[in-house]
């Protein structure tokens, strides 16, 4: 008898989640040393984190014997500090994804469906299909942009779960203010409607979704600080959202879910206001280093409201290995269906001019071929 065949069939039929290529293991395989690579893969904030962080957690190494603080009572009240909101409308997990699990577990069954975005972020799926749900993808508008309307007339009876992501990944693009005012007035009440905001510190213009949360809609406000925090390696995000949806995602999780130097962490990383400002600056900087790039190469990209730019390189799988051949990790994007593109996660100065030196020889030896 085949194991396989005990196992759940909603995930034996998964694709397990691939991340970016890790940096060590891309040093051995090319003989370099670690500090010789250059990872734009993963949507990493390559200033690290903020020293007030790094100070926090080393103070709370030293109390690891002790379970953490189950219901995070000083991080979340600080959250709710931050967005005007009561305590009792925030959720901590081990990063956004955590809650994204936590969507699935508190409002999908068989027979429930998912509404996304094409390209939208590859948990959303696997979420929805680990439930047993339907997972409706709906095409953007002019390619690239969640078309709210279409989403919208997606909806059905059974629809309980629709995802957001402003700004989007791996797209970058981003819908305005007054374009989700029009969609939630317009959602049904037996819909929650998740506004992933993973990026929303890099965002030219800033959206304030928390308000639907305080006007009582079911909204769920999906933050994390893995990305403009720079502590992707702690594993913390959070949610703002009704008390009741907060209510039945803190049921859902495990007891512990926020380790107490991420909490530590995260708590002191609110307070570096600045470290915030100069990762969004780096990241401002090299987005227009690498817009210039594509324009001067004729090279077409998705002007972006994040820390990565979508290029179309023709060959993104074929880029992507030519340019880790030099050292440099990109991400190929023909898991999303977009075969031609790369992404490329914006680092600093340096990093920047390295990837854009060994794509100027990727693409110089495209053209002359
Ligand atoms: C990076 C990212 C997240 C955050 O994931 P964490 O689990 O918090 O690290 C969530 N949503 C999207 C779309 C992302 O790109």
């Amino acid at each position: 008898m085949s194991i396989l065949s005990i196992a759940n069939q909603n995930v034996h039929g998964l694709v397990a989640y691939q991340p970016g290529k890790p940096v060590e293991e891309t040093a051995r395989e090319l003989g370099l040393r670690p500090e010789d690579i250059v990872k734009l893969a993963s949507n990493e904030n390559s200033l690290g984190p903020s020293p007030k962080a790094v100070e926090a957690m080393q103070r709370a190494a030293s109390g690891a014997h002790i379970y953490p603080d189950g219901a995070a009572f000083a991080l979340r009240s600080r959250l709710a500090a931050e967005h005007g909101v009561d305590f009792g409308c925030t959720v901590v997990a081990n990063g956004s994804s955590e809650l994204i699990e936590l969507l699935g577990h508190a409002f999908l069954q068989p027979g429930a469906a998912v509404i996304a975005a094409d390209y939208a972020f590859t948990l959303y799926p696997i979420v929805a299909r680990l439930m047993g749900a339907q997972y409706v993808s709906v095409p953007n508008r002019d390619k690239w942009i969640h078309d709210l309307d279409a989403m919208l007339a997606a909806i059905t009876p059974e629809t309980r779960l629709v995802f957001i992501t402003n700004p989007t990944n791996p797209v970058g693009s981003m819908v305005t203010q007054a374009e989700l005012e029009t969609f939630i007035a317009r959602v049904p009440e037996h819909v929650v409607v998740a506004i992933d905001e993973a990026y929303i510190e890099f965002a030219g213009e800033q959206t304030d979704s928390v308000q639907f949360v305080r006007q009582g809609r079911n909204v769920v406000v999906l933050r994390t600080f893995s990305k403009a925090y720079g502590l992707a390696g702690i594993r913390c995000g959070y949610a703002i959202t009704t008390p009741e949806i907060a209510q039945l995602l803190n049921k859902a999780r495990s007891p512990f879910n926020v380790n107490s130097l991420a909490q530590a962490a995260a708590l002191a990383a609110l307070d570096d206001k600045e470290h915030i400002a100069r990762s969004v600056q780096m990241v401002n900087q090299g987005r227009q280093m690498f817009a210039r790039f594509f324009e001067q190469m004729g090279v077409e990209f998705v002007p972006s409201h994040t820390n990565f730019i979508l290029a179309n390189v023709g060959n993104g799988v074929e880029v992507f290995r030519k340019a880790l051949a030099q050292g440099v990790i990109m991400r190929p994007m023909a898991a999303y269906g977009l075969d031609a593109y790369i992404r490329i996660t914006i680092g600093n100065a340096l990093e920047n001019t390295r990837c854009i030196e060994v794509l100027t020889n990727i693409l110089a030896d495209r053209q002359q071929a």
